[in-house]
């Protein structure tokens, strides 16, 4: 693919790395390219990072054809920058896409537009541990009309955002409630889909539970509100008796690339994981007896997230006293270690700029 770049005549100075945040600064430039029925993507650039004007009636605008994706770029601790498994995020932005009837993409050329887009901005990826520069390609609908059928245009662009440590104060457990009005999602419905309507839709149960002093929510299924499937934008998994067990992919799971690789890393570490439907009155007899030994999320952002207090109705509950778990522990260290390039990367995950 022929990309036409046009480099930026003002660059912009980095601000220093530990008040970079999350999402609020932009690198020099970003990538866009155009998709027109029966003519594929066309068009393909790189441009100063600037606004973009949309015709009114965009279809993005009116029926939320809108898919995304995360994921960062890594300082190594030799200086290299490195992606992590970004052909993860390539297919599932194609298994998103194909849900919500937008248009493809080439799988080697993405990797090639995204390998070529951190390589000019690799000034923007901060260089202290914990940091990194966070990529968001994303797609959507754009004809221009109000007519509602698959789109026959859309624009697929890519920005970037250096980012500072998720952990700038170390981990500290999160106080998680468990979400019994408000659902994510449905089975088939988009919740393995990263498409934009499923965030707008679970703002409001995050915001309720903030005003009760909680981090997030641990959401339910959305048929019979019986089953855990995932904590706020992240997979949820626990230690219960020894195992390790996560909610299995039902439809309305996001399948998470963190999830993938923690299940990697605890099979390799030896520890026994399931996949399988994990009831709320599981969870709370386990947290009642004792056997709830360790709760996370896990996802991109954060890598695990510890969850130290759980609630659910009036009734709170800590888990294991509040600190975060040998095994979460063991997660974080593993899987930064691979990321940043610290550790050696045995499962091959690591793709080098
Ligand atoms: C992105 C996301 C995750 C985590 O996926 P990763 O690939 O690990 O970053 C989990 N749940 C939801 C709802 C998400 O949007």
């Amino acid at each position: 693919m022929q990309i036409q770049i046009t480099k930026t005549q003002n660059p912009s100075t980095m601000p220093p790395e530990n008040e970079l945040g999350f999402g609020r600064v932009f690198t020099d430039h970003m990538f866009i390219m155009d998709y027109e029925e029966g003519k594929g993507w066309q068009n393909a650039r790189i441009v100063p990072f600037q606004n973009i004007s949309l015709h009114p009636a965009s279809t993005v605008l009116h029926y939320g054809a809108e898919i995304f994706e995360g994921l960062k770029a890594y300082r190594r601790a030799d200086g290299g920058v490195q992606l992590f498994r970004p052909m993860e995020n390539i297919r599932r932005m194609n298994r998103s896409a194909e849900r919500m009837s937008l248009p493809l993409l080439p799988e080697e050329e993405t990797l090639e537009i995204l390998k070529t887009f951190v390589k000019l901005e690799e000034r923007f990826v901060p260089k202290s541990f914990g940091t990194s520069l966070y990529l968001r390609p994303f797609t959507f609908g754009n004809d221009e009309a109000l007519g509602v059928h698959a789109v026959s245009r859309a624009t697929f662009m890519l920005i970037a955002s250096p980012s500072g440590s998720y952990y700038k104060e170390g981990i500290n457990p999160v106080g998680i409630m468990i979400e019994n009005e408000d659902v994510r999602t449905v089975r088939g419905g988009t919740g393995y889909a990263k498409c934009g309507g499923n965030y707008a839709a679970s703002t409001r149960a995050g915001e309720r539970a903030a005003k009760k002093g909680y981090s997030q929510v641990l959401w339910l299924d959305g048929v019979e509100r019986k089953y855990v499937e995932e904590v706020g934008a992240m997979n949820v998994m626990f230690k219960i008796g020894g195992k390790i067990v996560t909610p299995m992919l039902t439809g309305s799971i996001l399948p998470g690339i963190t999830r993938m690789s923690c299940i990697a890393v605890l099979k390799d570490l030896g520890y026994e994981v399931e996949e399988r439907l994990l009831s709320v009155d599981e969870l709370l007899q386990a947290l009642k007896d004792g056997s709830l030994e360790e709760a996370w999320g896990c996802g991109t952002a954060a890598v695990v997230s510890p969850i130290g207090r759980l609630a659910f109705g009036e009734e709170e509950y800590v888990v294991n006293g509040g600190k975060i778990g040998e095994v979460t522990q063991k997660l974080y260290d593993i899987l930064t270690g691979i990321q940043w390039g610290k550790e050696e990367d045995k499962f091959g995950w690591v793709y080098k700029l």
